[in-house]
């Protein structure tokens, strides 16, 4: 089992907030495919004994890109590696590159999972984060992708705005809620260096919310998504009872994953490989036959500390016994004395020897990873 990861690195616009790797320009979009193309045709031999269970399109904006250029895609996805009958096949889209026409090609060439990027249900917000998209957009695209035949669909929110009120977050929720999607990914605000937001911030023009209020807003999310039949599956993810998203929950459960594009990750469980954040050092590597990767192989304390961060993340928790039979006695009894500590503080809970947080926990989640975490040989 394993997944491939393609970065579309192209937007129409930049929001003020993204740190992803993505650009503006799309007068290199033909080479790009190309290069894609190629790239995929040069690995099959890395996943070689593996059945391809998740295929995700990201970015930037995969939504930008034409049909039959999707479709190339994933015919060159299926012409070389062994892809499932039932494979999760994921394509992020932005509401405004969407149309009813448009989202049942899409489903028609093979597409059955869509993650959208609404992030607000408010048209101050979406001005403020310089979305491309109105509200009304966002509501018909949902509509229009279950008419496509789309019956797993996430849609991405963020709250922790600025000034953002509690008021305003739940009626986001409510109605994300009603729109009746399968799965919302709920983000609280970064500001990321090198972003507007970030200088804003810094130049005092924006200010950032109090964290007891982005605190607030995450109760609301979880209260009231629970309350909708929603599973509290991973920090900033829900989904109705199953629907996980198959594809970034082997992330999170350590399976291992191709990573095609610029600025794409890799992993194999022994280590792992980054292509460069480049689109031009990306084309020439790829073009040229030249490196356009970096990798490096995993340590025990790399191991231990990626096991901790996507094990704690998740509903599925961390496996003491794993800990203790694949790691050296030092990580172990690390482990025990920081599960001890929040275990006794009630923001862990340990069942059947899996080690999850509670729900107290969730709030400090980063403070206890922290801790779990090796920085230093143990
Ligand atoms: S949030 Fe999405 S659409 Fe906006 S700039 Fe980032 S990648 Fe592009």
């Amino acid at each position: 089992m394993a997944g491939i990861y393609i970065h579309i690195p192209f937007c129409r616009k930049r929001c003020h907030y993204c740190d992803f790797f993505k650009s503006t320009d799309f007068s290199q979009k033909v080479r790009l495919l190309a290069g894609l193309k190629k790239e995929l045709e040069s690995r099959p031999s890395e996943l070689a004994t593996e059945e391809i269970t998740t295929i995700y399109l990201g970015g930037g904006t995969p939504s930008v890109l034409l049909i039959d250029e999707l479709k190339d895609l994933l015919s060159t996805i299926n012409q070389n590696y062994q892809v499932s009958p039932e494979a999760e096949i994921t394509l992020e889209a932005n509401p405004d590159d969407l149309s009813q026409a448009t989202l049942s090609a899409i489903r028609q060439v093979g597409f059955n999972r869509l993650s959208m990027g609404v992030q607000s249900f408010s048209e101050s917000d979406l001005k403020l984060m310089n979305r491309r998209h109105g509200v009304m957009q966002a509501i018909q695209s949902v509509k229009w992708a279950k008419k496509a035949g789309f019956s797993n669909i996430s849609i991405d929110l963020i709250y922790g705005l600025p000034n953002q009120t509690l008021e305003e977050w739940e009626r986001n929720v409510r109605i994300a809620v009603e729109l009746d999607v399968q799965h919302i990914s709920a983000y609280n605000l970064t500001y990321h260096e090198g972003t507007v937001f970030y200088d804003r911030l810094k130049k005092g023009i924006l200010k950032e919310l109090p964290d007891e209020l982005s605190l607030q807003q995450f109760e609301i999310l979880i209260r009231i998504l629970k309350k909708a039949g929603f599973e509290h599956y991973e920090i900033s993810n829900f989904c109705k009872p199953g629907l996980y998203s198959r594809h970034n929950s082997s992330y999170w459960k350590s399976k291992k994953y191709l990573g095609v594009g610029p600025s794409a990750h890799s992993y194999d469980f022994e280590s792992r490989r980054w292509n460069v954040s480049s689109l031009a050092k990306y084309l020439h590597g790829v073009e040229n036959n030249e490196t356009y990767s970096e990798s490096e192989i995993l340590t025990e304390q790399d191991r231990y500390n990626d096991y901790i961060i996507t094990g704690l993340r998740t509903i599925w928790g961390i496996s003491e016994e794993l800990i203790q039979t694949e790691f050296s006695a030092l990580y172990f009894s690390h482990f025990q004395k920081i599960k001890e500590k929040y275990l006794t503080s009630g923001h862990l809970s340990c069942m059947a020897e899996i080690v999850s947080l509670s729900p107290e926990g969730l709030f400090i989640s980063d403070r206890i990873m922290g801790d779990f975490m090796v920085v230093e040989s143990c």
